[in-house]
């Protein structure tokens, strides 16, 4: 099988720094990936340079099975994307947004009509489609942009940083689109500094990359980082510090807190992506 987005030792460099350094890795068709890191790890870089914004300084990518350097037009064919800033154009009604955009992807009239209206619909916006986009929140910019991003029929899907500053009811609602896009069969690459994010959308069968100082340091399912690391976690308060031990499974942290005669300051639970994420790298995110 074709993979839907391969990365082949690709780096990136800006002013002598490499802000992405020797990436390598693959995303099959059908997949969500989720890129997780802290800001300035890399991972717009990646997305952009995937999506034909910005050029790689090194290294191989292809889309769809369409090397980006030589098949641009079938690249972008293949591609929705909504980036970070919103793009859409304020002055404009939701559905002159969906025209312009439906218009620039050479979307016949006819079927064009009938896609508008089916995305608003998807994203909970048919009943503000002739209102200026100036005047949406900021949840439903993000779905107007998530509608848009899917008009002309992409296969893959990229998301960057897609529910920031977004008030929790907005991010749950946009979360469930998304989740729900990637069960209808869409490939799905999103980066994210949410921890929550990545668990919610990569937890039943999506793959999770760990970016750091332009490297991938950690790739897996949350449950094969839970096998490598441990399941069960107990938490230990020593004077001003605390200390995570981890436990192949929580029967085992359990038993361990069990054992113990002065469990003063300590407490027991299953493990989750920011524990594993704090015990790889020994920093939190923000
Ligand atoms: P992330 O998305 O993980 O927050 P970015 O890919 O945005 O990280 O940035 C990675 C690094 O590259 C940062 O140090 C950032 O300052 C730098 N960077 C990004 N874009 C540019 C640019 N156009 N020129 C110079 N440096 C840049």
């Amino acid at each position: 099988m074709v993979a839907a987005i391969e990365l082949q030792n690709v780096s990136k460099i800006y002013n002598n720094v490499p802000v992405v350094n020797d990436l390598s890795f693959s995303i099959d068709s059908g997949e969500i990936f989720g890129l997780l890191g802290p800001n300035g790890a890399g991972k717009s870089t990646t997305i952009r340079m995937i999506i034909t914004l910005t050029e790689a300084s090194g290294g191989k990518i292809t889309v769809a099975g369409y090397d980006i350097n030589n098949h641009r037009d079938q690249v972008k064919r293949n591609i929705g994307v909504v980036l970070q800033q919103i793009s859409i154009d304020g002055e404009l009604t939701v559905w002159e947004n969906m025209e312009f955009h439906g218009r620039m992807h050479h979307i016949p009239d006819s079927q064009r009509q009938k896609a508008i209206a089916r995305w608003l619909d998807y994203v909970s916006l048919s009943d503000r489609k002739d209102v200026l986009a100036r005047t949406l929140s900021g949840g439903m910019k993000r779905r107007l942009q998530i509608a848009r991003a899917l008009l002309h029929e992409p296969k893959i899907l990229f998301l960057d940083e897609p529910t920031v500053g977004l008030d929790p009811q907005n991010r749950r609602r946009l979360w469930e689109v998304i989740r729900d896009l990637n069960r209808q069969g869409m490939t799905i690459l999103l980066t994210t500094h949410y921890m929550e994010e990545v668990e919610f959308l990569c937890e039943d069968r999506g793959r999770i990359g760990i970016m750091e100082t332009g490297k991938l340091i950690e790739l897996g399912t949350l449950k094969d980082f839970r096998t490598k690391y441990g399941e069960g976690l107990v938490i230990k308060q020593v004077d001003d510090k605390i200390e995570y031990l981890f436990f192949p499974t929580l029967a085992d942290a359990n038993a361990y807190m069990g054992g113990l005669v002065d469990r003063t300051g300590m407490m027991c639970r299953q493990s989750n992506l920011e524990d594993i994420f704090v015990e790889l790298t020994g920093h939190q995110l923000d």
